[in-house]
C-alpha cells in the first residue's frame, strides 16, 4: 500500500449522468493532506449549475429508463455487485479517506471493510418493499397502499466519514427505486469521486448516481434549495442543518438530518472500570474526537470519580500521535484547519469558564501543524459551554455525580440526543438509565458501535429521522393508498366518505 506522502497529484472531475465532466464553473480547487499538509488531489469547484444538470441527469434517470423500469430484484443485483467491488477495494478507499480527512488509516480501514454489509442487507429489501391491503370499512372497496420512491434525493457529506455516512443514505435509497445528487464535504471530495467509479463499475445507469465537488457551500446551498429534489439527506452540523431547512421550507422538501451531540458516557461506581476507561478513550479520542458521536461528557459517580480520573489521565498520556497511516499511532491530526482553530477556541473557553486541564491541552507543532494533545478537564459543570457545545475534537469535560437521579438530569440536559453509554454491572440500573436517557442510542458497557441493522439517529437536535435498519427505507419511500370501487355504486356527490 502506497504511503500518503509518495501519493502523485491526482486530478478529478465530476460524476454526472454516467459522464466524467469538467465544472461549468471552469474551475477546480486543491484538496490537503491535513497530515503533511500536501495538496494530494485537485477536484472541480462544481457550482449551480452544475447542480442543475446533476438533478436534471438524477430526474431524468428516476423518471424514465432501465432504472425506473427496473424490479427490485435487478436493483438488488446491482448493489450487490457493488458490495463485491467495495469488498475489493476497501484498502484503496480508506486510503482516499485517510488521506482527505487525517483519520488513523486503521480506523478508515475498519469502516471500509464494512461498508459492503449496508449494500448486501439493504440489497435484500429492494424487492421486499410490500405495501398492505387496508381492511376497508365499506365494502364496495378495496384499499391497498404502496411504497413508492421518494425521487431524487440530494445528499449532503460530512468530512469525518464520507463514504460511511453516504452508505446510511445510498443503501436504503438505491434499494427503494431513488436516484442520487451527493455533494461531499469541501474538505474531503475524493473518496466520494472514487466511489462514483465504483458505482459505473458496477452498471448502475446514467443518472442514478451523480457527484458534484465544490470548494465553497455554494453547490450543497444550491443543491438543497432546487426545486426539483424530493428529499434531502443531510449529516453535518446542527447549525448548517437549520440553515438548510430555512432554504427548502420554501420547497418544503422533507429532510432527513443526522446532526452532532454532546453525548453522556455515565459511569456508576460498580463499573469494570478498566472496561470503561477503555469506552471513555474510545468514546472522546478516537478519530482525535471528530464523531458525531463523540462521549464528550463523562459523567462519574462521585465514589470512584478520583480512581477513575487517575486510571484515565495515565492512559491518556500514553496515546500515540503521529501519522495516520503509521500502525503505531492512536492519534492523528484534525481533519482541517478551521476544525483545528476550533478545538483551540474550545479550550480557550474552557479554561475562560474556570475549568482546569488536568492532561493535554495543548497544539502539537512539533508532529504536524494540525496535532491537538488529547485532552481531559475537570471542574466542569454541565452549563458552562465545553458542555453544552458540540466540539468535535479530542477534548473530554469531566462532570461528578452522586445519585442515579442527578445522572439521568444531567445527561437529558442538553439540547443533543445522538448518543449515550451507561456502565455499570447492574443489570436492573443498565436497563433503566437507557430507558430514561434522551438519545438515539445508548451502550451499556461499551462505545462507539454503529451496525447495518440498527436504526441510528438523534433525538432532540441531534436530528430527524432515523438511518439504518428494515425502517430506513421507509425514509425514502412515500406512501400512496389505493381505493378501488368494487360495485359501481353512485353517492351522494356532495359528502365525504
Ligand atoms: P457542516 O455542517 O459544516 O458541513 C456539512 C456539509 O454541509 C458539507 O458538505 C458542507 O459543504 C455543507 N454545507 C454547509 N453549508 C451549507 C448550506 N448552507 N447548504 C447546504 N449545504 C451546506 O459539518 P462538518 O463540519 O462537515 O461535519 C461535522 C459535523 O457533522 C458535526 O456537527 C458532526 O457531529 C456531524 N456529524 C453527524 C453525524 C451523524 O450521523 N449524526 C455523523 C458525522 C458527523
Amino acid at each position: 500500500m502506497a504511503s500518503m506522502t509518495e501519493a502523485p497529484i491526482t486530478t478529478y472531475q465530476l460524476y454526472i449522468d454516467g459522464q466524467w465532466v469538467d465544472s461549468l464553473s471552469g474551475k477546480t480547487y486543491e484538496s490537503t493532506n491535513p497530515f503533511d499538509g500536501r495538496v494530494w488531489a485537485r477536484v472541480p469547484d462544481g457550482n449551480a449549475a452544475d447542480v442543475d444538470r446533476a438533478v436534471a441527469a438524477a430526474r431524468k434517470a428516476f423518471k424514465t429508463g432501465p432504472w425506473a423500469e427496473m424490479t427490485g430484484r435487478g436493483r438488488a443485483k446491482l448493489m450487490r455487485r457493488l458490495a463485491d467491488i467495495l469488498a475489493r477495494d476497501y484498502e484503496a478507499l480508506a486510503l482516499a479517506e485517510t488521506t482527505d480527512n487525517g483519520k488513523l488509516l486503521r480506523e478508515s480501514l475498519g469502516s471500509a471493510a464494512s461498508w459492503q454489509d449496508w449494500y448486501n442487507y439493504f440489497s435484500g429489501m429492494a424487492d421486499k418493499i410490500e405495501g398492505s391491503t387496508v381492511p376497508s370499512d365499506r365494502k364496495n372497496f378495496f384499499v391497498y397502499t404502496r411504497h413508492e420512491p421518494i425521487g431524487v434525493v440530494g445528499a449532503i457529506l460530512p468530512w469525518n466519514s464520507p463514504i460511511l455516512l453516504l452508505t446510511f443514505k445510498l443503501a436504503p435509497g438505491l434499494a427503494a427505486g431513488c436516484t442520487f445528487v451527493v455533494k461531499p464535504s469541501e474538505f474531503t471530495p475524493v473518496s466520494t469521486l472514487e466511489f462514483a467509479k465504483r458505482m459505473e463499475e458496477a452498471g448502475f445507469p446514467p443518472g442514478v448516481f451523480n457527484v458534484v465537488t465544490g470548494g465553497t457551500a455554494e453547490a450543497g446551498r444550491a443543491l438543497v434549495q432546487h426545486k426539483k429534489i424530493d428529499k434531502i439527506a443531510f449529516t453535518g452540523s446542527a447549525q448548517t442543518a437549520v440553515a438548510i431547512g430555512r432554504s427548502s421550507i420554501e420547497n418544503l422538501t422533507p429532510a432527513t438530518y443526522e446532526l452532532g451531540g454532546k453525548s453522556p458516557n455515565i459511569i456508576f461506581d460498580d463499573a469494570n472500570l478498566d472496561a470503561a476507561v477503555n469506552g471513555v478513550l474510545a468514546g472522546i479520542f478516537a478519530a482525535s474526537g471528530q464523531t458525531c458521536m463523540a462521549g464528550s461528557r463523562l459523567l462519574v459517580h462521585e465514589g470512584i470519580h478520583d480512581a477513575l480520573l487517575e486510571r484515565l489521565v495515565a492512559r491518556t498520556k500514553t496515546i500515540r500521535l503521529g501519522s495516520p497511516t503509521s500502525p503505531d499511532s492512536e492519534m492523528g491530526p484534525l481533519a482541517n484547519r478551521p476544525q483545528f482553530e476550533k478545538v483551540m477556541y474550545y479550550l480557550k473557553v474552557a479554561e475562560s469558564e474556570g475549568a482546569q486541564v488536568v492532561c493535554g491541552g495543548k497544539a502539537r507543532p512539533d508532529i504536524g501543524e494540525l496535532f491537538v494533545e488529547p485532552t481531559i478537564v475537570v471542574g466542569v459543570r454541565n452549563d458552562m459551554r465545553i458542555a453544552t457545545e458540540e466540539v468535535f475534537g479530542p477534548v473530554l469535560s469531566v462532570i461528578r455525580f452522586s445519585t442515579e437521579e442527578e445522572a439521568i438530569e444531567i445527561a437529558n440536559d442538553t439540547r443533543y440526543g445522538l448518543a449515550a453509554a451507561v456502565w455499570t454491572e447492574n443489570i436492573r440500573r443498565a436497563h433503566r438509565v437507557a430507558h430514561a436517557l434522551e438519545a438515539g442510542t445508548v451502550w451499556i458497557n461499551a462505545y462507539r458501535t454503529v451496525a447495518h441493522n440498527a436504526p441510528f439517529g438523534g433525538y432532540k437536535m441531534s436530528g430527524w429521522g432515523r438511518e439504518n435498519g428494515i425502517d430506513a427505507v421507509r425514509e425514502y419511500t412515500q406512501t400512496k393508498s389505493v381505493y378501488i370501487e368494487l360495485e359501481g355504486a353512485t353517492r351522494d356527490p356532495f359528502v365525504l366518505g
